[in-house]
C-alpha cells in the first residue's frame, strides 16, 4: 500500500512537472548564438523553472558532433569528441563514456523536440554558456578554438599537411635542424583528437610523420619531421579554416639520389639527345630488401631475378643514349608508393615496372607465358586482379585507403597517359614474345598501386612464372634474362620514336 501511494505522489508530480515545463516553454523563447554567430535551430531554447533547455539535435550537431534517437527507448545517444553521453527522457541522470553522472534537470520533450538543459552540453564539451537576460539569448562559446583534424597529401613535388581548425587562431612557425623539423605552433586546443589522431604516418620522400601535443595549456605544437633541409611554406585558409604546411621537394631529391646512389655521369644527359624530346627512362625491379616477391620451387626469388634484368636493361639503354634511372640499383626496400613518385620527379618518358608472376595460391604451377599490364581502376583481363593483388600487398595504403585509391585510378583514366601506356604495353608484349618465346598471355589492365599517379607511359611486365618449374629453370639464366631485357629495350625505343612531343 505504502509503494503504491508513493508511486501516485510521484505520478502527479511528474504529471505537475511536464504541465509546468510546457506552461513556461510558451513564455520565455530565447535567441541562441553559438561562438558569437547566431545559431537557427527549428525551435528556439527555452526557460524551464529558471534553467535553459536547448534542441537536442541542433546543439550537438552544431558543435560538431552525433546524435542518435530511440525513441521506444526515448534514449538519447550522444558522441561529441572523445565523450559519449546516454540519456533517458525524464530522468536526471547521465552516463558518461560508462559511468553515471546526477544532473540537476533531466532531458525533457516540449512540445514534441527532444530538448537537453544546458548542463549537458556543458559536461560533454568545455563551452562557456552565458544566458544574456537583457538581450534573451543564450551565448554558448567554445572556450578556444581546436584542431578538429590533421591530415597529409603527398604529391610529386610537395607533401601538403593540413591542419583543420573549428575557427582561425593565431600561430607562429619554427624551422628547426638537426633532425630538420617544421614546427607550428597553434593557440587551440588539441582536446577533440584521440592519441592516434595526433600523429600522422606520412613516410613519403618528404616527411616521414607529423606528431602534435598540447604544449602550454593554450598552446598546440604540431612538428613535422621532414627527411631533409627541404623549404616550406606556413599559410593559413578560410571556410572552413585550416593551417597548411607545404614541404618543397627540391629540383634533384636529395634523399632519393644518397638512397638510389645514381653515379653522377648518370644524372648528366648523354650526347645525341633531341632537343624537347623526354629521353628518361625509369626501371622498377619489383619488391626487394625484405620484400621477395614471388619465390620458385627451387627457391629463386622475384627480387633477384628482376633487379637482374633492370640492371642489364639500364645498360643496354645507356649505350644507345638514354637516360635511365633505377628505383633500386640493389637488394633494398623501397616503398611501393615512391616508386612512381621517382618517375614524376625525373620527369621520364617511360616508367617500367619488372615483376616475374606466380600462381602458386591457385595451386595451378602450370600456369605459364608473359603478360603486360597497364594501370585501370577495373581488372580487365582473366587473372587480373590475382596479379594486381599479389604486387600490392606490400603497401599498407592498399588495405585501408581501397577507395580513395580507386579514385585517383579513376580521375587518371581520363588521362592521356593510359592511352599512350596501352599502345606501349601493346610493343613491350609483342617484343617480349618474340624474343622469350613464352606463351602469349596479353595486355591487361589493373589497378596497380606501382604506375599510379604517373603521366608518362607506364606498364608492369610479369616476365614468365617462377611458380612454374620450367620457367623458374629459364628465370635463373643469365640468357634468358638478356633476351627480356633486350625485348623491353627494343620496345622502349620503338615506342619513344613515336612518342607525341606534349601529353
Ligand atoms: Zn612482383
Amino acid at each position: 500500500m505504502y509503494k503504491n501511494r508513493v508511486l501516485t505522489v510521484l505520478f502527479i508530480l511528474l504529471l505537475l512537472h511536464i504541465i509546468a515545463v510546457q506552461g513556461v516553454a510558451q513564455q520565455d523563447n530565447l535567441g541562441l548564438k553559438l561562438n558569437k554567430a547566431v545559431l537557427d535551430t527549428d525551435v528556439p531554447p527555452v526557460v524551464v523553472d529558471g534553467r535553459v533547455y536547448l534542441p537536442a539535435r541542433d546543439i550537438i550537431e552544431s558543435l560538431g558532433g552525433r546524435i542518435t534517437w530511440f525513441p521506444a527507448l526515448k534514449l538519447l545517444n550522444l558522441n561529441l569528441g572523445k565523450k559519449e553521453v546516454s540519456l533517458v527522457i525524464d530522468i536526471p541522470e547521465a552516463e558518461i563514456n560508462g559511468e553515471k553522472v546526477l544532473l540537476q534537470n533531466a532531458p525533457a520533450i516540449i512540445e514534441d523536440r527532444v530538448m537537453i538543459p544546458l548542463e549537458v552540453v556543458q559536461l560533454l564539451t568545455e563551452v562557456e554558456a552565458e544566458w544574456d537576460k537583457t538581450a534573451q539569448e543564450i551565448n554558448i562559446t567554445s572556450r578556444q578554438p581546436y584542431i578538429t583534424s590533421i591530415r597529409s597529401y603527398s604529391h610529386p613535388d610537395k607533401t601538403r599537411i593540413v591542419i583543420d581548425m573549428s575557427e582561425k587562431s593565431t600561430y607562429n612557425i619554427f624551422i628547426l635542424s638537426g633532425p630538420d623539423r617544421v614546427v607550428v605552433d597553434i593557440k587551440a586546443s588539441l582536446s577533440q583528437l584521440n592519441k592516434e589522431q595526433q600523429e600522422v604516418e606520412v613516410n613519403d620522400l618528404l616527411v616521414s610523420r607529423v606528431r602534435s601535443g598540447q604544449f602550454t595549456p593554450d598552446t598546440v605544437r604540431i612538428v613535422s619531421d621532414l627527411k631533409g633541409k627541404y623549404n616550406s611554406q606556413v599559410f593559413d585558409l578560410t571556410g572552413p579554416n585550416r593551417i597548411v604546411i607545404d614541404v618543397f621537394a627540391p629540383e634533384i631529391l636529395l634523399g632519393e639520389a644518397e638512397q638510389l646512389e645514381i653515379p653522377p655521369e648518370a644524372i648528366t644527359k648523354p650526347e645525341g639527345i633531341k632537343d624537347g624530346g623526354k629521353q628518361v627512362v625509369v626501371i622498377d625491379p619489383g619488391h626487394g630488401g625484405s620484400q621477395p616477391g614471388a619465390i620458385g620451387y627451387s627457391g629463386l626469388k622475384e627480387k633477384e631475378v628482376v633487379l637482374d634484368i633492370a640492371l642489364k636493361l639500364k645498360k643496354m639503354l645507356q649505350e644507345k643514349g638514354f637516360t635511365v634511372y633505377l628505383t633500386r640499383e640493389k637488394d633494398v626496400d623501397v616503398a611501393l608508393e615512391n616508386r612512381p613518385l621517382i618517375a614524376m620527379q625525373k620527369e621520364a618518358a617511360v616508367f617500367v615496372s619488372i615483376h616475374t608472376n606466380s600462381a602458386l595460391q591457385k595451386g595451378s604451377p602450370t600456369a605459364k607465358g608473359v603478360e603486360t599490364y597497364v594501370l585501370n581502376s577495373r581488372y580487365i583481363g582473366a587473372s587480373a586482379k590475382d596479379v594486381a593483388d599479389r604486387e600490392n600487398k606490400a603497401s599498407k595504403l592498399y588495405h585501408y585507403e581501397d577507395n580513395i585509391l580507386n579514385q585517383i585510378i579513376a580521375d587518371l583514366e581520363e588521362s592521356a597517359s593510359i592511352g599512350f601506356s596501352l599502345n606501349f604495353a601493346d610493343i613491350v608484349q609483342k617484343k617480349l614474345v618474340q624474343h622469350t618465346g613464352l606463351g602469349n598471355r596479353g595486355v591487361k589492365q589493373a589497378p596497380f598501386l606501382v604506375l599510379k599517379g604517373v603521366n608518362m607511359a607506364a606498364v608492369l611486365i610479369e616476365v614468365g612464372f617462377i611458380s612454374n618449374p620450367n620457367e623458374e629453370k629459364l628465370l635463373k639464366t643469365p640468357e634468358f634474362r638478356e633476351k627480356v631485357a633486350l625485348a623491353i629495350s627494343q620496345a622502349i625505343q620503338d615506342y619513344l620514336k613515336n612518342m607525341p612531343k606534349d601529353i
